[in-house]
């Protein structure tokens, strides 16, 4: 890694030409900013701003404008930093961004045609059994493990298969290109064939009365070793409200988007969703999931299944046109909380997708004209967060949390929404400045996404890069990044003094700053299909 810090914080990616550029720089010396040949293309005086809070930088937002494709150098009395425009800038960005979601393939090896030096036998492929009745066994086999452990849980995965299934409806030019995977070449875009391995493992987790299970987990984490080493028993844990909702959107929305590829897998995946829907409305009454003693995976656990309801009465609205579910929609609609929220916890932001994009005239007035209205103003925060942030970084300081990264990312998915809605270019602009923050333009000058840049993620919290003997952590995957909020004793112990933005460890060990998840790569990678595609017009 090349640790020679200079004042200026890039997208280490490069830039997309045809795009606004921006850099930060801190401190006060004016700027030049030069191109291969030396010639000054821009100079820029500006003063030194007031001391930004999550940061604790005085940084300041460059904007250089759009700039034709070359080789870049920013010069101040603080140092130089180089950087690339290209046309194609976040085209293998964008793609590593989805193959690192086939490197968490589970239930198959990884063949080395496809995996290179990442490549590893089987793993956990025994059938799992039933935490609650150990005489029931069943091969549960497939799907992505969901972070840095090797557990698998329904609604990230649905979640983060939604993201990808959104992100090549609203930008297949973006995202549509080959990963160099199993299914490569079979007729079927290569992120519908990515997320399909974890639809196909949604359908397993449905218990026969249609509610789906919370996680397929062992009762513990395993240690840092390879996948195929671990050989302890996984269970199939209690069905959860919340998964069973947001297993009944993904897989709706799904069939709509398999149809014209698979119409059998189309109609499994309406049926599914259909009995899971029915199941629901069977079990009115939310049980939040916990634990079961004895069990210490991922919680996952949330007090609400509203958001989960509604999406999936849209997405199911969306698949069969049946009246029964827009008005079950309508009715939930004013009970959601956030309309531009889109993680593993809250989800109206995927039915406010489904309703504005996908729905459209076809929603009415509740669901098209009064939650557009809704969406608009919510859409505002991140704006105005980004506005009040030094690096542009759309939360606020005592937000970095556990994964800060998606809340950030969430904030750019709803300003893209909002670009899209109105054409307001500052919402575009802001959005792009998220997607600046992951790769690198923040207070760590740190590439999140391993594989990419001068400066980048190189030990993360995720067990086959610890475990596997290569230097080079596996590509593609982005980490949680900075955690001021609920991070572990001695992170605090090391970093006491550190700002939220720069309370982060490059460490193997530090899952509460440096881990990876497969719905954190899922909103980057719609961010970076979003742009890709526009950098491309
Ligand atoms: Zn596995």
């Amino acid at each position: 890694m090349n640790t020679d810090l200079s004042c200026f914080r890039v997208n280490q990616a490069g830039y997309a030409a045809g795009l606004p550029v921006t850099a930060a720089v801190l401190g006060g010396s004016p700027v030049v900013l030069k191109d291969e040949s030396g010639n000054i293309v821009r100079e820029i005086v500006f003063e030194v701003p007031d001391t930004d809070p999550a940061s604790g930088d005085r940084v300041t937002l460059l904007s250089l404008g759009v700039l034709e494709e070359g080789v870049y150098t920013l010069k101040s009395g603080g140092g130089s930093r180089r950087f690339s425009v290209r046309r194609d800038a976040w085209d293998a960005v964008t793609h590593a961004l989805i193959k690192g979601l086939y490197y968490q393939r589970c239930g198959c090896g990884l063949d080395p045609a496809y995996a290179g030096v990442y490549a590893h036998p089987a793993c956990h492929t025994a059938p799992a059994l039933d935490w609650a009745d150990r005489n029931v066994s069943r091969k549960v086999y497939g799907g992505w493990h969901d972070a840095g452990d090797y557990g698998k849980y329904v609604k990230p995965g649905a979640v983060a298969a939604a993201h990808l299934l959104y992100a090549w409806m609203l930008f297949p030019r973006g995202c549509g290109g080959s990963l160099n995977i199993p299914e490569s070449g079979n007729g079927i875009p290569d992120i519908l064939n990515e997320a399909a391995f974890e639809l196909e493992w949604l359908l397993r987790m449905q218990r026969e009365d249609g509610a789906f299970h919370h996680k397929l987990t062992k009762a513990r984490f395993a240690p840092f070793i390879m996948p195929q080493d671990d050989l302890e028993q996984e269970y199939l844990m209690p069905v959860c409200w919340c998964a069973t909702g947001s297993a009944a959107a993904c897989l709706a929305l799904a069939s709509r988007v398999y149809r014209p590829f698979d119409g059998d897998f189309a109609d499994r995946m309406l049926q599914a969703a259909r009995r899971a829907w029915r199941w629901l409305q069977a079990h009115p009454d939310l049980v939040p999931f916990t634990n079961p003693e004895g069990v210490r995976t991922g919680g996952y656990g949330s007090r609400s299944d509203i958001s989960d309801r509604f999406w999936a009465a849209c997405e199911l609205f969306a698949a069969t046109g049946e009246e029964e579910y827009r008005l079950e929609a309508e009715k939930l609609f004013p009970s959601v909380r956030s309309l531009t929220q889109f993680g593993w916890s809250e989800v109206g932001g995927l039915g406010a997708l489904c309703c504005l994009f996908i729905l459209q005239d076809k929603a009415g007035d509740i669901l098209y004209t009064q939650l557009k209205e809704a969406f608009l103003r919510q859409s505002e925060e991140p704006l105005s967060l980004s506005r009040a942030s030094g690096y542009g970084t759309g939360i606020a300081a005592d937000r970095y949390v556990w994964g800060s990264i998606l809340p950030i990312l969430s904030g750019a998915m709803a300003m893209i929404m909002t670009a899209l809605l109105t054409g307001r270019e500052d919402m575009r602009r802001a959005a792009l400045l998220q997607w600046h923050y992951a790769l690198g333009m923040n207070a760590l000058d740190l590439c999140f996404v391993t594989g990419f840049g001068n400066r980048q993620v190189m030990h993360p919290h995720h067990r086959p890069s610890g475990a596997d003997g290569i230097d080079m952590p596996v590509p593609g995957l982005i980490s949680g990044g900075p955690n001021k909020v609920f991070c572990y004793p001695q992170t605090k112990e090391r970093l006491s003094d550190a700002p939220p933005a720069k309370h982060f460890l490059d460490e193997t060990m530090s899952a509460d700053t440096n881990e990876i998840a497969v719905y954190w790569n899922s909103p980057a990678v719609f961010v970076g299909a979003c742009f890709n595609q526009f950098s491309r017009i």
